[in-house]
C-alpha cells in the first residue's frame, strides 16, 4: 500500500467499494480477458460465488465461520479482485432487480462488518463518502455529530420514525448519532455507490464466457427470488393474478378471515408486483382486527421499506400448497412453480388486450 493509504489491504478486501480500491487496482491494469484466459480464472469463480451468494443469501460471504468464530478473509488479493469482476457479471445480466439485490447485499455485508469496527474506523469510512462528520466530546451520550444534509440524504430512505429529523438531536446544523446509527446510514450510502457503479459499467460486448455466467445468475435469481427477468408491468393487472392470490384478494376485499400465511402471501405478492404499501394497507382496512399503525408497519416491513431493508418475496407454490393456500389451480399453474412467475406470464398475455387496472399508484 502507498504511504498515503488510509486503509490496509485487509480493509479493502472487506470494503472493496472504498475509493482507495481503485488506487490499489489501477497499476495492475487488468482486462476482462485476463480473468478468463490466464491463471486468474479462480478470481472469476470467486466473483461468481460472490454474486450468487448475494442473490441467494443477501450476503457476499459469511460473518461467522464453521467454528463459530468471526470469519477471516484469507486471500485478500482474491477478495479485492473479485469485487469489480462481480460488478461486471451482475451488470452483464442487464437485469435491474438483480443489480439492486446485489448492491443491497454488498451494503448489508459492509454494514454487518462495520458494526464490529471501532468508531475511528467507521469515521474513516464516512470520510470516504465525503461526509461532514466529527466526533463528539467524551462526555456526550452520542458518538458523532453529522452535518444534517448528509443525514437527510440517507435517512430519507428509512421509514422508521426514529429517522425523522424532528425526532433527532439537532444542534447547529449537526445531527447527533451513535455508531450504530451512522453504520445504518452508511449502508444506504454504500448501496447507492454500488448501484451507481453498476449503472456505469460500460462494456460494448461481453465475452461469451461472461454472458454465459450472467445467464447462470439470471437462472439462479429466477429460482431463488421466484421471478424470471423479475420485471413486471408498471400497473397492477388483476386479470393476471394466479387463482390463489385472486381468492385471497377477493376474501380481503370482502372482509373474510385470512390465515396468517394467506395474509403474508397476498401482501408479499402485491408489494412485489409493484402495488404501493399504501394501497396494500388500505386493502386490509375492512378487517375487524384492523389496526392501521400495525398493518402499515407489517406491510412496509414485508416491502423492505422499513427495518432491515429486505424485501420479502411471496412463498413458492409448494409452500402455499402445504399451507392449503393453493386453490383452483388452472392450466397456467401447471407450467410454473411460483405465483410471481404465473403473474409474469399472464400479465404479458393480458397486456395484448386492454387490462383491468386496479391500482394506478403502483411504483415505477
Ligand atoms: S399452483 Fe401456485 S400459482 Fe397456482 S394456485 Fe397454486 S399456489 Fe397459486
Amino acid at each position: 500500500m502507498s504511504l498515503e493509504s488510509v486503509f490496509t489491504k485487509n480493509d479493502l478486501a472487506k470494503y472493496p467499494f472504498l475509493k482507495e480500491t481503485a488506487q490499489y487496482l489501477s497499476p495492475l491494469d487488468l482486462q476482462i480477458e485476463d480473468f478468463i484466459n490466464s491463471g486468474m480464472s479462480q478470481i472469476l469463480d470467486h466473483a461468481m460465488e460472490r454474486a450468487t451468494s448475494a442473490i441467494i443469501n443477501l450476503a457476499v460471504r459469511p460473518l461467522i465461520n464453521e467454528q463459530g468464530t468471526k470469519y477471516v478473509i484469507k486471500d485478500t488479493q482474491k477478495e479485492i479482485l473479485s469485487f469489480p469482476v462481480a460488478l461486471m457479471l451482475v451488470s452483464a445480466t442487464e437485469n435491474s432487480l438483480i443489480k439492486k439485490r446485489y448492491a443491497l447485499a454488498e451494503a448489508k455485508q459492509a454494514s454487518n462488518e462495520l458494526s464490529y469496527e471501532s468508531k475511528e474506523f467507521v469515521f474513516k469510512v464516512a470520510l470516504d463518502f465525503g461526509w461532514q462528520i466529527i466526533f463528539t466530546s467524551a462526555d456526550s451520550a452520542f458518538d458523532f455529530a453529522l452535518y444534517f444534509n448528509d443525514f437527510l440524504q440517507n435517512a430519507s430512505r428509512l421509514h422508521d420514525a426514529k429517522w425523522k429529523l424532528v425526532n433527532s438531536k439537532l444542534s447547529e446544523g449537526n445531527v447527533y448519532l451513535n455508531k450504530r446509527d451512522v453504520v445504518r446510514l452508511l449502508q444506504e450510502e454504500i448501496k447507492r455507490r454500488i448501484e451507481k457503479r453498476l449503472a456505469t459499467v460500460s462494456v460494448s460486448k461481453y465475452p461469451p464466457e461472461i454472458s454465459e455466467l450472467a445467464d447462470k445468475l439470471k437462472t439462479i435469481a429466477s429460482e431463488h427470488i421466484g421471478q424470471t427477468e423479475m420485471e413486471f408491468p408498471k400497473v397492477v393487472i388483476q386479470e393476471a393474478f394466479p387463482p390463489c392470490i385472486n381468492m385471497l384478494y377477493d376474501a380481503a376485499s370482502k372482509n373474510h378471515h385470512l390465515p396468517h400465511m394467506g395474509r403474508f402471501a397476498l401482501t408479499a405478492f402485491l408489494v412485489n408486483i409493484g402495488m404501493s404499501s399504501e394501497s396494500v394497507t388500505e386493502l386490509f382496512k375492512s378487517f375487524s382486527d384492523y389496526n392501521e399503525r400495525l398493518t402499515r408497519y407489517q406491510v412496509e416491513h414485508i416491502a423492505g421499506t422499513r427495518g432491515s431493508g429486505t424485501k420479502y418475496t411471496c412463498p413458492q407454490c409448494s409452500i402455499l400448497q402445504t399451507h392449503n393456500v393453493c386453490k383452483n389451480r388452472d392450466d397456467t399453474c401447471k407450467r410454473i412453480y411460483h405465483p410471481l412467475k404465473y403473474y409474469k406470464i399472464k400479465s404479458k398475455m393480458t397486456q395484448l388486450n386492454v387490462p383491468e387496472k386496479i391500482d394506478t399508484t403502483a411504483k415505477t
